[in-house]
């Protein structure tokens, strides 16, 4: 039996903390007291006039930073 198998590591794929950012966020996903909001300008729809919305990415959701804690 011939063992020529590894594991594919696929390098810079995803990283955490490394997630590209939308015009919409306000803040870097994973940013500490941020949280997902649904973007005012698709409605978290993601799509404005049959195309993807630019705000959010298509995701309809954009990062805003949340006052919280304190
Ligand atoms: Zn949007």
């Amino acid at each position: 039996m011939t063992n020529a198998s590894e594991e594919n590591k696929a390098t810079g794929a995803e990283q955490p903390g490394t997630q590209p950012m939308n015009p919409g966020d306000e803040v870097p996903a994973g940013t500490p007291g941020s949280g997902e909001n649904i973007c005012p300008d698709c409605g978290g729809s993601g799509r404005r006039e049959n195309a993807a919305c630019p705000t959010c990415g298509g995701t309809g959701i954009v990062i805003e930073a949340v006052s919280g804690g304190a």
